[in-house]
């Protein structure tokens, strides 16, 4: 256990936190660990307060008494920014603004200033990116923090260190959400060797005005990277001139998988290569179709700028398994081969996981409705689709959607989306829950979603 007294000292003396969620949560067990004066807030009445901390719960918004002598502030990514901004403008005009990640960033990087720091963010293949990111370093023996958005909090992995007294990690490869960015507003917060933009499709509509606010708040993660540091994006992305001009500093590179990878991107023979010309032979990775040639190619060169080694690379590749309701195989019956692909949250991503499947697909979809545009599933099913089995509160759009495209059914629960799946596919068929909506309405996340799905699944007889 490191001693109280060597641990760093904070620039803040108390802290207000809006939001106890889980990383609200976190945050403040960081800043309680380091002695800072703790004043919480949240608009439920029933969220759980930290012990010691002067709590504010159940009114609409904090009151003025909760920004007394605060100087510093934490945003959870789950409450409406713009509005807490303004309370804190009004009460709190000196105090500064952080968000759970951007806080952990700054204290890890008053600890452990020249940690190699990768960001990972984009609409879709975040999660991917940064557990193979983080697999390739862990390969070349840089034992990192593997998390953020994905997983463990880096707040929360910071207490465990500052507790149990444990070696810090050689590298962190933080997943980062449009939310989470919104925070890191502070010019090199942290330095950052390695940020990346996968791709932008449109998601979280809800929360920003327009796509280039969307675009702003993702990059943001450019705005720590070293001089000599390694700026990612997609060569073919439309957002990407977009996304070059914000990058100030670093070297940029732009991923090209389908310079990279030939034909579908996955067969046989293809190639995953590097701009320098650093090749890797693409079935050494376990994970199909195109969009995840490119997000091998991101987390390659990430790992070689970190100095990882070809062969450790290669190990790493070969060692990596993927991420639990993304495009899992659950089981084969009678032929047919059931998929959970729950992660499918957007449009996007379920067009990237059928892309170029090779089997006719009974599709489940919908579920709490993000605003996306539903059209391109309508020639996906025309191209792919043997049947939709349309579920969740925006059953009707998805069945409208299909209508005269393929034959469609409603289903009102998962149990019954299964069964009349299992009765629509022939052999031969895929059956696939890529719902391209939220899991809100029915589940309380998309992977309770994949489970549920998983288990009907294996108990059909
Ligand atoms: P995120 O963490 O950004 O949600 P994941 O890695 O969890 O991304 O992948 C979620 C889904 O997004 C996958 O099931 C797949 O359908 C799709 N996807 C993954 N990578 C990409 C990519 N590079 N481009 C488009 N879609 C992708």
């Amino acid at each position: 256990m490191i001693a109280p007294r060597q641990r760093p000292q904070l620039p803040w003396r108390r802290a207000l936190i809006i939001g106890l969620g889980a990383s609200g949560r976190d945050a403040a067990r960081l800043l309680r660990l380091h002695g800072c004066e703790l004043h919480v807030y949240d608009r439920s009445a029933h969220a759980a307060a930290p012990d010691g901390a002067l709590a504010f719960l159940g009114e609409q918004a904090p009151p003025p008494a909760a920004f007394a002598g605060v100087d510093l502030i934490v945003l959870s990514p789950g409450v409406p920014p713009a509005a807490h901004r303004r309370l804190a403008q009004e009460f709190a005009p000196d105090a500064q603004i952080h968000g759970e990640m951007s806080l952990a960033l700054a204290i890890a990087r008053g600890t452990w200033p020249a940690l190699p720091t990768v960001l990972i963010t984009g609409t879709n293949g975040k999660s991917t990116v940064t557990a193979l990111t983080g697999a390739l370093l862990a390969s070349g023996g840089l034992r990192p923090f593997v998390g953020g958005n994905l997983g463990t909090t880096l707040s929360s992995a910071l207490s465990e260190l500052l507790t149990a007294g444990a070696q810090p990690p050689g590298a962190l490869v933080l997943e980062c959400s449009s939310f989470q960015l919104e925070t890191m507003h502070e010019r090199g917060v942290h330095p950052t060797d390695v940020a990346m933009v996968l791709n932008l499709t449109p998601d979280h509509i809800d929360r920003y005005d327009s796509m280039e606010r969307y675009a702003d708040a993702k990059a943001r993660v450019f705005v720590g990277l070293r001089d000599h540091g390694l700026a990612l994006l997609d060569a073919h992305d439309p957002w990407t001139p977009y996304f070059q001009r914000t990058i100030e500093r670093g070297r940029l590179l732009l991923v090209d998988a389908l310079e990279g990878a030939q034909i579908r991107g996955d067969g046989p023979g293809d190639a995953l290569r590097l701009p320098d010309g650093d090749t890797y032979p693409r079935d050494l990775l376990g994970l199909a179709g195109r969009h995840n040639s490119k997000n091998a190619l991101f987390a390659l060169a990430a790992a070689r700028h970190l100095g990882v080694g070809h062969g450790a690379c290669e190990a790493g590749l070969r060692g990596f398994r993927g991420l639990p309701h993304r495009m899992t195989l659950v089981r084969e019956l009678e032929q047919v081969r059931y998929y959970n692909d729950s992660k499918a949250t957007n449009v996007a991503s379920v067009l990237a996981s059928l892309d170029g499947f090779d089997r006719p697909v009974v599709l489940l979809a919908g579920g709490r409705a993000k605003g996306d545009d539903l059209s391109p599933l309508r020639d996906l099913l025309a191209r792919q689709g043997r049947a939709l089995v349309a579920i969740g509160e925006s059953a009707e759009s998805f069945a409208q959607l299909a209508e005269g495209v393929v034959p469609v059914t409603r289903a009102a629960s998962m149990a019954e989306a299964v069964e009349r799946a299992r009765a629509l596919a022939r052999p031969g068929d895929a059956v696939v829950l890529s719902p391209a909506c939220a899991s809100y309405d029915w589940f309380k996340s998309y992977s309770e979603r994949g489970d549920t799905f998983s288990r009907l699944v294996a108990d059909l007889v």
